[in-house]
């Protein structure tokens, strides 16, 4: 069922851009409240193979072989009391506070980054909680966020030591590689390439998630 959610949250327009309003002011609804409660409300009757109510840029049940990707057999469920269960869940995301939230969400992959890099600096195999060295390593990532690898190089002045040779010029190195990499990633090219590559990994997720639109 991951792949219809994430399916009709795009069609709805609620991930549309990366492109963030300048400033701190409030986050204005840019996805379509109304299609977001509509596509909410037929998930759970598209998954007992009732599609009346669903939207045809993420529904594929017209097709002759459509099975559902993530349930069991690719068949419709068919227990009711399951069916009650399921709505129990969804029922408190279609109320208008909920679609005004789901409207504004955004892409969670600057959050997945400072993720990643913190688990660079203190991964979970190692036992860093006890003492202020988790502090530390956490600080460093979000300084390594914020500054780029420089802050090496800042900390270093801060507390009158002279950063060496080799690690300012490794430091600027890797920022300048961070930059090409991100300009890199941004690109329709590159873009589309990762599209190509998820198909080729996970051919029924990219049908679901992409028919739509590229
Ligand atoms: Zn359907």
């Amino acid at each position: 069922m991951r792949e219809e959610l994430d399916g009709l949250f795009k069609s709805n327009g609620a991930f549309p851009d990366i492109e963030m309003p300048s400033g701190f002011e409030k986050k204005r609804p840019r996805g379509d409240q109304d299609g977001i409660k509509r596509n909410l409300t037929a998930i759970v009757p598209h998954s007992y193979g009732e599609h009346g109510g669903c939207d045809q840029k993420w529904c594929r049940a017209g097709d002759a072989n459509y099975r559902h990707s993530s349930l069991p057999c690719g068949k419709n469920l068919t227990d009711q009391a399951v069916r009650e269960d399921i709505e129990k869940v969804i029922d408190p995301y279609t109320s208008a506070k909920m679609t005004e939230k789901l409207a504004t969400l955004s892409t969670t992959n600057p959050n997945e980054n400072i993720n990643m890099m913190i688990s660079r600096k203190a991964p979970k195999g190692s036992h860093y909680t006890e003492s202020e060295s988790f502090d530390i390593r956490v600080s460093a990532a979000v300084a390594q966020e914020n500054e780029g690898h420089a802050y090496i190089l800042k900390v270093n002045d801060a507390h009158s030591l002279s950063p060496g040779h080799i690690t300012t010029k490794r430091c600027h190195e890797l920022d300048k590689k961070r930059q090409f990499n991100a300009t890199q990633h941004s690109t329709v090219k590159q873009k589309r390439r990762r599209i190509e590559l998820k198909s080729r990994a996970q051919p029924a997720v990219f049908e679901a998630q992409h028919l739509p639109s590229i």
